[in-house]
């Protein structure tokens, strides 16, 4: 027999989505064992949480440290940049019109990450093992996780937040489609004259769109999406010359722009599987779905993932169970696939310059700038599921 160590939940990767399920699972009184380094590359990325991503947090005892380096996101304003013939005028949904102070708060990927880490570390029911995991090993009663550097673990569940190349997804054989988009998302970090006014403007423009989404102070973060060969150029220019580009395309709306912290560069593509666990393994955040960064929705997702998974484990005897599996699946389903649906088709009416696209985009665009009660419901629709904290 070899030597190897028992534990009820593993978790294989650090990243924003396996902390906060390692957090939220050891709050629900569940003792967890977490591999990988809790670490987020410092690309400029931020991530917009909704409100229910926000009350998860809050419940983990984490937004007193987050508050003080959070934006709120209170408007949200979309603008046909396209050029087609059937543009519309700018869409804004403010979140007073919900009765809510903000839709969000928009955060750098890093600080979320380090304050999740640190609170991880003073948790005694979580034990961090930093090191990769390499070999995975289904069994009946449990699975085997093995690697350098550590005693292998033999655990009842395994979550996979093991992001989009996920081994823990290979080893419970569960069927990943994914396809790219012909764009680049160039990322960065930005200071302007202007005060942002706690709104994010989204350019809907032919390559994709062009987001500012607000940060601390006056400073925004920048989601743009392009095509590759220009998304090259752009990222190949020094700070001065590709703040001057950003500027350009965002027409202004902030004033001079200043680069003023680290630029990144993402490859597009989306990725959906079948089911949500099998083999005494489930998986969450990108290990189970990627999609382009359209309206805020991936780390949303991934935290009512977290949400999801929680409440049909943390109770259960057995938490590898099928049972226990099966009602996570069935809690995702529904909630994962219309996301992937609506971003992608969004971002194929961008990519297309075919009338009928264009006209039913800008249609739709004209109906909610016009129509008070089809704009709360798509607000609502968007913070929809916002109910991470349970
Ligand atoms: C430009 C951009 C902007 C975005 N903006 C937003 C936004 O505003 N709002 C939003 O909700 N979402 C946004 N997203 C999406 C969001 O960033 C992702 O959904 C989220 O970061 C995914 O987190 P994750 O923990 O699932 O995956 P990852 O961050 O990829 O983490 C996976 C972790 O697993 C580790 N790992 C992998 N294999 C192993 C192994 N074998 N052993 C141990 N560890 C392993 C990796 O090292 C990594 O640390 C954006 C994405 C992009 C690209």
């Amino acid at each position: 027999m070899t030597n190897q160590q028992h534990c009820d939940i593993a978790i294989v990767g650090a990243g924003a989505v396996g902390l906060a399920a390692a957090l939220s699972l050891a709050a629900a009184g569940r003792q967890v064992v977490l591999f990988g380094q809790a670490s987020a590359p410092r690309d400029g990325r931020t991530v917009a949480l909704l409100d229910g991503s926000w009350r998860l947090l809050e419940a983990l005892g984490l937004t007193e440290t987050l508050d003080a380096v959070a934006a709120p996101l209170a408007v949200m304003r979309m603008v046909d940049d396209t050029g087609s013939l059937f543009r519309q005028p700018p869409v804004e949904f403010k979140a007073a019109e919900l009765g809510l102070p903000a839709f969000g708060w928009n955060i750098e990927n890093t600080a979320l990450v380090e304050a999740m880490a640190a609170k991880a570390v003073a948790e005694p029911r979580i034990r961090m093992i930093p090191q990769a995991v390499t070999e995975i090993t289904a069994g009946v009663d449990s699975v085997r996780l093995a690697g350098d550097g550590f005693t292998p673990v033999a655990a009842r569940l395994v979550v996979g937040a093991d992001g989009r190349k996920s081994r823990v997804r290979e080893a419970a054989g569960i069927t990943a489609r994914d396809w790219s988009y012909p764009q680049v998302a160039l990322t960065a970090i930005l200071s302007h004259r202007r005060e942002h006014q706690d709104a994010s403007t989204e350019f809907h423009t032919r390559s994709g769109p062009c987001t500012l989404v607000p940060m601390s102070g006056r400073r925004s973060s920048l989601v743009w999406l392009l095509e590759p060969g220009e998304a090259e150029r752009i990222a190949g220019l020094d700070d001065a010359a590709f703040a001057r580009e950003v500027e350009r395309r965002t027409h202004s709306i902030l004033g001079a722009l200043t680069v003023a912290g680290p630029r990144g560069r993402v490859p597009m593509g989306g990725l959906s599987v079948d089911r949500f666990g099998a083999a005494r393994m489930a998986l969450i955040g990108e290990a189970a779905h990627v999609f382009p960064p359209i309206g805020a929705q991936g780390l949303n997702l991934g935290l009512r993932d977290v949400a999801a998974l929680r409440d049909a484990v943390a109770g259960a005897d057995d938490p590898g169970a099928d049972a226990a599996l099966a009602a996570y699946d069935r809690s995702r389903q529904a909630d994962v696939r219309l996301r992937t649906g609506a971003v992608d088709a969004l971002n194929r009416t961008l990519l297309t310059d075919l009338l009928p696209a264009d006209l039913m985009r800008g249609a739709g665009l004209l109906a909610l700038s016009r129509i008070a009660p089809l704009r709360r419901l798509v607000m609502r629709q968007g913070l929809a599921g916002g109910t991470a904290a349970g």
